[in-house]
């Protein structure tokens, strides 16, 4: 497989990613998702969902005691939501450049949320903000059978080797 042939460190970090109910109403699905393919990450798992309270209470965990934490878990479950992991060097850093700052009104022209959104509240997308957090997120959003190892043919071209 690829990862014998590749010494890149790191390449298979894996990253959640999760379009947010008002990115799915907006319709912001295809451009997000596209915005991670054309960088060059490798997707290795993708599902949409209703998410439940309980499931948004241990992904917000560290956010409960927010004064914003109530209206974000009532956002959170107002629709779908479409998750992805995605996988490739440095891709958590990486991922959180892409999305931009949690304030869409600090975050960069050309990020997703400087791109598609206006307020704090209304952000668009989700992105793991550490390697130890994508790995506990990734488990809860995920069953391991979900998430495919396979080999992109452009690996090569995407990495040195
Ligand atoms: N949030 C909010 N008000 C705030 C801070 C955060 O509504 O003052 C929401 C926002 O949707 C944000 C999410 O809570 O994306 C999680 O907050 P966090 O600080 O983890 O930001 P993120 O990692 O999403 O950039
Ligand atoms: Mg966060």
């Amino acid at each position: 497989g690829y990862s014998s042939t590749s010494g890149i460190p790191g390449v298979r970090e894996r990253t959640l990613i999760a379009v947010k109910p008002d990115g799915v109403h907006r319709r912001l699905v295809g451009q997000i998702l596209q915005r991670f393919e054309r960088k060059g990450f490798k997707l290795v798992g993708l599902k949409m969902l209703q998410a439940p309270e309980e499931l948004l209470s241990l992904h917000y965990q560290d956010l409960r005691k927010k004064p914003f934490y109530p209206s974000l878990l009532h956002y959170m479950t107002s629709g779908p939501m479409v998750v992805m992991v995605w996988e490739g060097h440095n891709v958590v850093r990486t991922s959180r450049i892409m999305v931009g700052d949690t304030n869409p009104a600090e975050a960069r022209a050309g990020s997703i949320r400087g791109d598609f959104s206006i307020h704090i509240s209304r952000n668009v997308v989700h992105a793991s903000d550490s390697v130890e957090g994508a790995q506990r997120e990734i488990q809860l959003w995920f069953h391991g059978k979900e998430l495919i190892d396979w080999n992109c043919s452009d690996h090569n071209s995407t990495y040195q080797v």
